[in-house]
């Protein structure tokens, strides 16, 4: 650079200073410093949630509000509740048509779609919350889940945590297995095939209609993820006893899907910042779940009369083996269900082992 040139460069310096610091031009040095106009982007996200609902409602529209401001508004994302835009398991069908770019739900809802899809959610038995993380982003999970999702246009994201789930809801006490046998329980994905096998009748309804089902006598059981949330719709005004753990759902991830012809519109940059952003959610709401749970069930038993009950080790050890046996016979569905699982279980020996050695290790140590 010659010392014309420096000059002027200095010169343009200050003027776009003085400019900033005047306060009423910013707007007109970002354009001179841009050649052209950024285009900018309004998306829609479908939820399988009731619009705004604690933790998931909001963890959609964490999402959706990280976008926007990562990306300095160049993405507007307005974000659609259950049965606003279309019902809560329609959200694959929409996003995957184009008729909207998001979709924030849960992967096992879409089991009749793709046999794979409850691996990427929860295994009973299966991962934890931060398992789930490790193989999905550090071993093979979130690869093979966009194999999963590629024929239906969609790509697939975590954007979200519960953390390890209850047991759920019961107008009984779980003594045994045999009395889960004619059980009418909400239990979704894998995890209902266990019940269907311990002679349970499961069923799959979005969270906005267990309560009603419940009430009416419907339902005589539901789990749904834990107190922050269980407390949010009052389930405890319909069934007494509160079951943990919630072995079917040991760590579950939420989804956001992605349009991929909408994805692969975006600039390099925007696309980073809505993934980043996702991952950033995902963190967000395992941290939510996981400061806000405790207060809830101290709420629920102090005020609400719940009893807090642990199901018993023989009930466990008997879902277990059941579990087993299920999960093992969803693997055998299609090629890549086999692959996904193979993948699945090989990370889950070797972390699970680690995790005994640290976590587990440590709070048995710290419960002392
Ligand atoms: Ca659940």
């Amino acid at each position: 650079m010659n010392r014309r040139d420096f000059i002027g460069v200095l010169a343009g310096a200050t003027a776009a200073t003085a400019m900033t610091a005047c306060g009423q031009k910013e707007e007109a040095t970002a354009a001179a410093v841009s050649s052209q106009p950024q285009k900018t982007y309004e998306w829609k996200m479908v939820t399988t949630w009731p619009k705004n609902f604690p933790g998931l409602g909001t963890g959609a529209n964490n999402v959706a509000r990280l976008i926007e401001e990562m990306s300095g508004g160049r993405i507007q994302v307005k974000v659609y509740g259950a049965g606003e835009l279309v019902g809560a398991f329609e959200v694959f069908d929409a996003v995957s048509q184009g008729n909207a770019q998001l979709g924030h739900a849960g992967a096992y809802y879409w089991k009749g779609k793709i046999p794979s899809a409850p691996f990427f959610s929860s295994v009973p038995f299966g991962l934890t919350a931060t398992e789930m993380n490790a193989w999905l982003y550090y071993g093979d999970g979130l690869k093979l889940w966009e194999e999963a999702y590629k024929p239906f246009g969609l790509i697939p994201n975590p954007a979200g945590n519960s953390g390890t789930q209850m047991g759920g809801w019961f107008n009984k006490e779980i003594n045994t297995l045999a009395d889960l046998k004619g059980l009418k329980m909400r239990i979704p994905g894998l995890g209902g095939e266990v019940l269907k096998r311990a002679g349970g009748l499961p069923v799959t309804l979005p969270g906005g209609e267990i309560f009603p089902s419940l009430q009416s006598g419907a339902l005589d059981a539901t789990e749904w993820v834990g107190p922050y949330n269980d407390l949010a719709f009052g389930l405890y005004k319909t069934t007494q006893f509160y079951y943990t753990p919630g072995w079917h759902e040991p760590g579950t991830t939420m989804e956001c899907m992605m349009n991929e012809k909408a994805f692969k519109e975006l600039p390099a940059d925007l696309q980073s910042i809505v993934r980043n952003a996702m991952k950033v959610a995902n963190l967000e709401m395992l941290s939510e779940y996981t400061a806000r749970n405790q207060q809830a069930l101290k709420t629920l038993t102090e005020q609400h009369g719940v009893v807090l009950k642990h199901f018993p080790e023989e009930v466990l050890r008997e879902l277990k083996r059941l579990s087993q046996e299920v999960v093992e016979e969803a693997a055998k569905a299609d090629a890549l269900s086999a692959k996904v699982w193979a993948s699945q279980k090989a990370f889950m020996t070797q972390v699970s082992k680690w995790t005994d050695v640290s976590e587990h290790a440590f709070v048995a140590a710290r419960s002392l």
